[in-house]
């Protein structure tokens, strides 16, 4: 098979792992079009380094053959997906050809496991070390880690990778014994446990061999299996606790031809994806805790509004809050007001006291926030306070139902 045909195969195998790319960026396609860029049918796909550069990555797997038989993927034993199998040789040339074209500043690769956890995880570690090695490659490499791969192996690939990754994939350990019955939420955790210690152990003795600097990450599919976003966020809460990762990221789930029964026949809505991504980031960045967000007996983040603003909704004792005297912390709680914002705000009130006209210089959405905030010449109106009218002035617009999902599975 000429390698352009196994490029196409397995840069097509790779768009479904979501741990390494910006969420929400438009598909564009010019293949057969006028128009030039489109580089997502040869693999490349975006990603953010540590200190918020974005970079192209050639983002391919090294086979799309598997022994395994995870419901929900498209590379699974059972699956009648055209296969493909690079060699090492192979994708340390496309990543050095992609490279010095400038078409790509990195790698992500991932793999279908073969013969065992340990051939195939040595299989990637050896692209790494042969770019690194041979190669002096200096750019960005993702690595994702096979969860039953010796801890030695996971230990080298740290060497010579920038970013490791181990997919949970469904939160909880009975949706992963249903649909994935050959992994097991215990071993993939071992493995996020592996790689916390190196990565402890390496912020202890800085002078110790360099391990995965930019840290590890981890995806969840969101509609393959009956988990609600609170077991979904809980289960994130605790993945960034235990073993302090850089990011979980969110893939909705996408049916694939022929699926078998055990998953749904149509996607659950983009927008539950996009906020679940928003929830992290409160979680992350905000200091929300996934109990705050959602109650502990379960459901979904609503859809119609984004959930700072539904917190807010649920929470009417903290406002209207008064932002000559709150703590920071509080006010970056307020919907409209982000942490940047936030912090700007405690700045201004130092030397004088705030004022609404400040707020509106300081580009916060007026209309989200007007029902919230006390400043010193603004008190919000009693009228506009209760929640289901602010709710209800604040819900996104409505859009069309899918009346025939089925023909988009189609
Ligand atoms: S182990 Fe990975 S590649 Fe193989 S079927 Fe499961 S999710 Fe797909």
């Amino acid at each position: 098979m000429e390698l352009t045909d196994k490029l196409e195969i397995l840069a097509d195998a790779a768009k479904y792992d979501a741990s390494c790319a910006s969420s929400g960026a438009p598909k564009r396609d010019s293949i057969g079009k006028d128009g030039f860029g489109a580089t997502s049918g040869m693999g490349i796909c975006h990603s953010y380094t540590p200190d918020g550069r974005c970079v192209s990555l050639l983002k391919v797997l090294l086979t799309n053959y598997c022994l395994y038989d995870c419901q929900y993927c498209v590379n699974r034993r059972s699956s009648n997906v055209p296969r493909a199998r690079f060699t090492v040789a192979e994708v340390v040339k496309l990543t050095s050809d992609f490279y010095l074209r400038n078409y790509s500043d990195g790698l992500f690769l991932s793999s279908g496991i073969i013969q065992s956890a340990d051939y195939t995880m040595e299989q990637l570690v050896q692209v790494a070390r042969e770019l690194r090695e041979v190669h002096q490659f200096r750019g960005y490499i993702h690595l994702k880690t096979i969860p039953d791969a010796d801890p030695a192996l996971i230990a080298q690939a740290g060497r010579y990778a920038d970013r490791l990754s181990v997919n949970i994939e469904l939160p909880t350990q009975d949706s992963v014994q249903k649909l994935a019955p050959e992994k097991s939420v215990h071993t993939i955790k071992l493995a996020m446990g592996a790689i916390r210690r190196k990565l402890d152990e390496k912020a202890e003795e800085p002078r110790s061999p360099r391990f995965a600097p930019a840290g590890q990450s981890t995806q969840m599919i969101v509609g393959a299996d009956a988990s609600d976003d609170q077991q979904i966020l809980s289960t994130a809460e605790t993945l960034y606790g235990s073993y302090k990762l850089k990011r979980v990221y969110y893939s909705a789930f996408s049916p694939i031809p022929d699926s078998p029964k055990s998953v749904p026949l149509a996607p659950p809505p983009m927008l539950r994806e996009h906020r679940l991504y928003q929830a992290d980031f409160l979680l992350r960045s905000y200091g929300f805790q996934a109990s705050e967000l959602l109650p502990a007996t379960g459901g979904n983040l609503a859809l119609d509004i984004d959930p700072k603003l539904a917190w807010a909704l649920a929470h009417r004792e903290h406002f209207p809050l008064d932002l000559n005297r709150a703590a920071q912390h509080m006010i970056a709680r307020v919907p409209g007001i982000g942490l940047r914002n936030a912090q700007r705000i405690v700045d201004l009130r130092r030397l004088r006291q705030v004022r609404y006209a400040d707020l509106s210089r300081l580009r916060c959405s007026m209309k989200k926030i007007a029902p919230f905030i006390i400043t010193a010449d603004y008190f919000p109106a009693r009228d506009t306070t209760a929640s289901e009218h602010l709710r209800r002035a604040m819900a996104e617009a409505p859009q069309q139902m899918n009346l025939w999902p089925e023909l988009q599975v189609a």
